[in-house]
């Protein structure tokens, strides 16, 4: 008989899991409370607007690409990808940096900000490639159960790389202010400072110049799409509206999970919800992590968000649009080091209907705001209106424009709402951070040391936070279920 295997959720490293996991032969089942699958990578349609309400930035295609290719098939038989152009634009109080799609139109940008920039700029990409290869092919598919798997020939040269930090790397060779924000931002994906984040993991950096910004036609929810289509053909059963209550557990094995208070039999349970979620499914003496480990760990940020419908076209804009006319530093440390709501944030305003008119209706636009707020922070609705009155008015000043009176409608999604859709752990957006003692071997891990035969998976364990990194976390705990419930 096929062994059962239960999955709670059905964000993209439980959707990841189910199809390695069907197309190994075992009978999945997936999970999912809300009633539609995707976790925090969800749509919002409204009045023939179309909004991502998660994830935008589609980074790393070759990531996807290997996925599809690890079932027969290709992303393009699912969606298809474009290419941006300018991938990004970044707002500074007393100029605007344009990100092309390719190094040399970005070398050029860096000599209009500093001369002679460019060469630096070429050197540090080179190394940033150098790291993304070792990162992709070496490092990030082990699955964290050792710290010798950190040591390869690759690495154990490079190992000043894991104790010096992003932040004093680019600060070594670049003084502009605006070029150091531009290349210390792609590491906020990680959810952690530049100044705690090892300077290997300026492979994010070749990400973002060397591989470049990418959009799926019809939104990042294609991709769902794609992988729910996939996992069905594979063989999995897909259940919406599903909370699970409990995972049962006898003499240390898991039997099965109990939902919307019926129980479901199964011989291995696999959970990509919010791991601190999961294991509170567990009678205690099954937990492996206490309340005061979790809340000694740097978690990414939370997020305050707004999905407008506008009713014309906006000037000045681009699909993606950071706005880092503010202190840098002062909002990292009102996220980081002392959290409380922030004083002057920066924000990141995605319009996909810039470039894609199906996500909006004609001559109208798509827009979300986001501002990265420190986790577990107070959340009301006067909080909310305040920051995006705040917001707003620095919006239409920057790209000279109007734009209150031309909005059909405001939705918002913060802290109370994470918690509430996702049962995430403080209301954090992303997960957990990828500083140096949180990453690999020292994340919590993929097989439970207490229950034998369940796992996790998803972007608080191995690698970390982030759309790819959750399709390899699925893969790789597919692969330890192979190895220990053949
Ligand atoms: C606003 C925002 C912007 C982001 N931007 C980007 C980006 O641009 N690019 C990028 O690569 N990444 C981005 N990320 C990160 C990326 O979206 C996540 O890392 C990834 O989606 C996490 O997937 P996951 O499988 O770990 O978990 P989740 O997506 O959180 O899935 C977990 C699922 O478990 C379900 N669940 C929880 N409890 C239960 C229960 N008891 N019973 C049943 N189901 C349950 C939840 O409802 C959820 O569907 C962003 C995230 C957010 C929130």
């Amino acid at each position: 008989m096929r062994k059962k295997i239960s999955i709670i959720g059905s964000g993209f490293s439980s959707l990841s899991a189910s199809c390695y996991l069907a197309k190994a032969g075992y009978d999945v089942s997936v999970f999912e409370k809300n009633d539609t699958v995707g976790g925090r990578a969800r749509q919002l349609i409204k009045d023939g607007f179309t909004f991502d309400i998660g994830p935008s930035w589609y980074w790393m295609p070759d990531i996807f690409e290997k996925f599809f290719n690890d079932f027969g098939k290709s992303v393009s038989d699912y969606y298809q990808l474009d290419k941006l152009s300018p991938a990004y634009k970044i707002f500074f109080s007393d100029d605007v940096i344009t990100i092309g799609d390719h190094m040399d139109k970005i070398c050029e940008e860096f000599e209009r900000i500093e001369e002679g920039s460019s060469k630096p700029l070429r050197k540090f990409i080179a190394r940033a490639q150098d790291h993304y290869d070792i990162a992709i092919n070496k490092v990030v598919l082990k699955p964290g159960l050792s710290p010798f798997e950190l040591v390869t020939k690759e690495t154990i040269t490079r190992v000043d790389r894991f104790f010096k930090t992003i932040s004093q790397e680019v600060r070594k060779n670049f003084k502009n202010p605006k070029l150091i924000s531009t290349l210390e931002f792609p590491v906020l994906f990680l959810g952690a400072k530049p100044n705690h984040t090892p300077s290997f993991y300026s492979f994010m950096n070749f990400a973002d110049f060397g591989l470049g910004t990418w959009h799926p036609r019809g939104g990042m929810y294609e991709i769902i799409k794609a992988m729910k289509s996939l996992a069905e053909s594979l063989g999995v059963s897909m259940h919406t509206n599903s909370n699970v209550e409990k995972i049962n557990v006898i003499d240390g094995k898991p039997t099965g999970i109990t939902v919307n208070g019926k129980v479901v039999n199964s011989d291995v349970v696999l959970s990509g919800a919010d791991y601190h979620h999961s294991e509170t499914l567990l009678d205690q003496p099954y937990r492996q992590y206490s309340e005061a480990y979790w809340d000694k760990r740097t978690f990414a940020p939370s997020s305050l968000l707004f999905y407008i419908g506008f009713d014309k076209k906006l000037k000045n804009v681009e699909h993606h649009n950071l706005f880092f006319d503010t202190d840098f530093e002062l909002h990292a440390e009102e996220i980081y080091d002392d959290p409380k709501w922030p004083k002057n944030p920066l924000f990141y305003v995605n319009f996909p209907s810039v470039t894609d008119q199906s996500m909006a209706p004609k001559d109208c636009e798509t827009g979300f705001f986001l501002i990265p707020i420190a986790p577990g922070l107070e959340d009301t609705p006067e909080l909310r209106q305040q920051y995006f009155d705040l917001i707003i008015k620095r919006f239409e000043k920057r790209t000279d424009q109007s734009v209150q009176n031309h909005i059909l409608f405001k939705e918002s999604f913060c802290v109370n709402d994470f918690i509430s859709e996702y049962n995430s752990y403080k209301g954090n957006a992303y997960g957990m951070a990828n500083t140096l003692m949180q990453t690999a071997f020292l994340r919590p891990k993929l097989k439970s040391k207490k229950v034998d035969g369940l796992y996790f998976t998803g972007q608080l364990t191995v690698p970390g936070p982030g759309v790819p990194p959750s399709l390899i976390s699925g893969k790789l705990v597919a692969e330890l279920i192979q190895k220990h419930e053949a």
